[in-house]
Formats: structure tokens, C-alpha cells, sequence
């Protein structure tokens, strides 16, 4: 067999895609490798939000070299967004590359690599065919675990002004009803108990049900909670304008979705979020979050939050931690801005000196911290459902598995064997900042 090896950048959707290249290549002989040392084939799949990407690109085109120099028939494919963005530009700035390819288009990769072998030509295609793109893709044989991403959404029409999603994934696309069903039957089959809606604006979900009508994510939620195996529902990544009605009254009605949102929100101040494009305002967002926490008393709450926006003051910043303060979240992201080249904000002409950003986010990310440790602490002596999902990475007789609240667990399980993939009750005995610690029911 021929080896891949594949790395990978960026958020859940792009380990998602590298999980589907692996797949692709899989059905053509690749088996995949955890070193480029001997791969006959290396994936960079790339994401265009972490900060210098393209020159993190090509920093690692050059630590590849070497091996393609020691064996000149390797192929080098660089994927995901900043192929996307930088196009061309990257064979002209590494030889060593012969595949471009965009997160919209990678099914494909079977068919270029044949050429690049054949043609001895690069090979590049930016095309935008999602819906075409979920029919070729093979079953997968990837990492199948207790929990399984499944992408029902992508793309994104918003346009936030610090954003290159919209330009590097193309519109909003929606996958039909049926096709997600099939594939968490199949999931399910093989033992997947949890399965993670994916989706750039999942929340925005429309695709259509058999009879061609469309359907929202609620119904879509209500729907794959009807396979008995399937026993969580979580979906990620959701926007304030989206949060609908009945996408808010499913966190009531429909237990197997659990009681946590991702939501950004990127800041508390409205005039930034007027500069963000971001279209709603704080008031909308203490609304929904009202609304959420009465459909789903208990529920845990996550956000985004971006310091340092062009044009930000102390007040709007203050007015970030007020909203913050407020609302109280479980676990949150934060970053310093960085402008991304070809996005509105980048022109910006007030931009915030890199002192004030660090101080900033020094100041959020405190009291971030304290909000996750004091929700982690509440659960301390509690009894909780976790689904085990691994290993602990230091030690074979720790399990690994999540909280309904998506809070890490960490339990000693001498026969670990026993309760990888299951649902178990468990003790919580100590709260970290970003785990907790307990043992397992002695009735489990
Ligand atoms: S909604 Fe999300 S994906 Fe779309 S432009 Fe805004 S930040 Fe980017």
C-alpha cells in the first residue's frame, strides 16, 4: 500500500476533511501514516483564521522539502482555505507543491493525483460543488469512536467583516435530510452514541426532507433522535441570528440534545458589532440567551470573543466584560484581532496598538477563567452521565470522556475496556479549571 500523511489546521470541519481526504485516498490503496518521512503523499490542510497562515504554509513546505528531494515522486497537496484564498500563488512560491485544492472541491483528489502521476502536470481545482461533493465521498472508516461528526451545513453568507470563511467556503449550503439520516444510521451501526452537527452557521441549516420541503435544524435535531442508538445531539457553529424559535424550544423538548451552546458573540459593544457586520445587538443577545435559559434552566453557555477590533475603546471593551460579567459563560475562545488579508477590517485605519490587545485579553481571558472553574466547582460531589470516548492521554488505566456540558472527565478505570463507549454515571470528586475528576458508580 501507498502511505499518507496528512496535517492538519484548524477548526472541527478541517479534522472533518482530513478524515474524508484519508478516506478518498483510502479507496485508492493509501493507508496513512503519522510522519511525512516515507509518505508517498502529503496533505497540508490548511486554515485560512490562525494568524500569518499562508506564511505558516509555506514554513511548512520548507521543513518538507527534504523528503521530497529524497524521494521525488512524493506528492505534496496543499488543502483547505488558504489554498483557496492563495490559488496559484502557492506554486509560484513552492516548487515542491503539485495539488491545490479547496474544502469545497477535495473530492477530487483521487482524480488529480491520477493526473499529477500520469500528466506529470500539477494539478489545481478551487471549483465550489458541495452538493456533489457528500455523494462522491466514501463511507468513512476513519476514526470511528463513541462520538462522530457529521457536516450538515456549510459556507456562510453573513459576511462579518473580519472573516474569510464566506469567501473561502463559499455560500451556504445545506445537506438534504435524508443523506444526514443515512449517515447517522450508519454511525450509529458502529457503535457512534453521540453525533456533532457540523456546520460554519449550522444553525442557518435549511435543507430539504424527502417530500422537497424545507427543514430547519429543530426538525432535522427531532429527526435523528429518533435512531434509538443515538443517544446525544450536540451541533456547532451557531450564530445569534439563527437562534430560531423552535431551534430554542428543541433544547426543551428533545432530551438527547444536551444542555450546551456554542454561541459567539465575538463582543459586548454594539458599536463593534456594527463594525463587525455582525448584525444583531447586544440587547438580541441577552434576549436569546433569556429565552434559552428558560426552555433550558441548567443549560451551559460558550462564545467567541474577539479583542482588540479595529476602533475598539475601553468603553466598548468594558462593555464586553459587563456583557460577560452578565450572562456568565462555562467555557469561552478568545483571541487578540489580527487582520486576514482581503476582509473589510483588515483596511481598517484605526488599528488597536498590540499592548492594549494583550492587556485586554489578559483582562477577558481572567475572568473567563473564573466563570469556567466556579461552573466546573458547582458540580463537585454531584452525579453525572459521561461518555467515554478514550484513553486518558498519560495513562492507559484513566478513561477520558465528556460531560453533558461538554466539560472533560477524567476517571481511573482499571478495566478501561469495560466502559470505552458507554454512557456511565460518575462521581465528581475535584473540579479543575478545565476538567473534572471522578470515579465511576459503583452500580454502573
Ligand atoms: S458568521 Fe461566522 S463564518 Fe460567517 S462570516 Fe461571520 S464569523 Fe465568518
Amino acid at each position: 500500500m501507498k502511505k499518507l500523511h496528512i496535517k492538519t489546521y484548524g477548526c472541527q470541519m478541517n479534522v472533518y476533511d482530513s478524515d474524508r481526504m484519508q478516506d478518498l485516498m483510502g479507496a485508492v490503496g493509501y493507508e496513512t501514516i503519522d510522519i511525512p518521512d516515507g509518505a508517498d503523499m502529503v496533505i497540508i490542510n490548511t486554515c485560512h483564521i490562525r494568524e500569518k497562515a499562508a506564511e505558516k504554509l509555506f514554513s511548512d513546505l520548507g521543513r518538507l522539502r527534504p523528503f521530497k528531494e529524497k524521494n521525488d515522486k512524493m506528492i505534496v497537496a496543499v488543502a483547505g482555505c488558504v489554498a483557496q484564498a492563495e490559488g496559484e500563488e502557492i506554486f509560484k512560491r513552492s516548487k515542491i507543491v503539485d495539488i491545490v485544492v479547496g474544502p469545497e472541491s477535495y473530492q477530487t483528489l483521487p482524480d488529480l493525483v491520477g493526473k499529477v502521476i500520469r500528466d506529470k502536470k500539477k494539478q489545481i481545482n478551487l471549483d465550489f460543488i458541495p452538493d456533489n461533493k457528500f455523494d462522491i465521498l466514501p463511507e468513512s472508516k476513519a476514526g470511528i469512536g463513541a462520538s462522530a461528526f457529521i457536516t450538515v451545513q456549510e459556507g456562510c453568507d453573513k459576511f462579518c467583516t473580519f472573516c474569510v470563511v464566506p469567501y473561502t467556503r463559499g455560500a451556504e449550503y445545506s445537506r438534504e435530510v435524508s443523506k444526514i439520516y443515512d449517515d447517522a444510521r450508519r454511525l450509529a451501526d458502529k457503535g457512534v452514541k453521540e453525533v456533532y452537527f457540523l456546520g460554519q452557521n449550522v444553525n442557518a441549516y435549511h435543507g430539504f426532507d424527502e417530500k422537497g420541503v424545507t427543514t430547519s435544524l429543530a426538525k432535522l435535531i427531532e429527526k435523528i433522535a429518533e435512531i434509538p442508538q443515538i443517544e446525544r445531539i450536540r451541533y456547532t457553529t451557531s450564530h445569534p441570528r439563527d437562534m430560531s424559535d423552535d431551534l430554542i424550544a428543541a433544547h426543551r423538548d428533545i432530551k438527547k440534545l444536551m444542555p450546551f451552546l456554542h454561541l459567539p458573540i465575538q463582543s459586548g459593544s454594539n458599536s463593534v458589532l456594527k463594525a463587525m457586520n455582525r448584525k444583531h445587538t447586544r440587547q438580541d443577545y441577552f434576549k436569546i440567551i433569556e429565552k434559552l435559559r428558560h426552555a433550558r434552566p441548567d443549560i451551559g453557555l460558550s462564545s467567541d470573543f474577539i479583542v482588540g477590533f479595529p476602533g475598539e475603546s475601553d468603553k466598548d471593551f468594558e462593555d464586553t466584560l459587563d456583557l460577560v460579567h452578565q450572562i456568565g459563560f462555562t467555557q469561552c475562545y478568545s483571541f487578540k484581532y489580527s487582520p486576514r488579508p482581503g476582509t473589510p477590517s483588515a483596511d481598517a485605519k484605526i488599528q488597536i496598538v498590540k499592548e492594549v490587545k494583550d492587556e485586554r485579553l489578559a483582562r477577558l481571558q481572567k475572568l473567563l477563567t473564573t466563570q469556567q472553574t466556579t461552573f466546573n466547582q458547582k458540580f463537585e460531589g454531584s452525579t453525572m452521565p459521561v461518555l467515554f470516548e478514550k484513553k486518558a492521554p498519560k495513562s492507559d488505566s484513566q478513561l477520558w470522556g465528556k460531560s453533558p456540558w461538554l466539560q472533560s472527565v477524567v476517571v481511573a478505570a482499571p478495566n478501561a475496556e469495560k466502559y470505552l463507549g458507554k454512557i456511565v454515571d460518575v462521581n465528581i470528586a475535584k473540579a479543575r479549571p478545565s476538567s473534572l475528576v471522578g470515579e465511576i458508580t459503583t452500580t454502573s
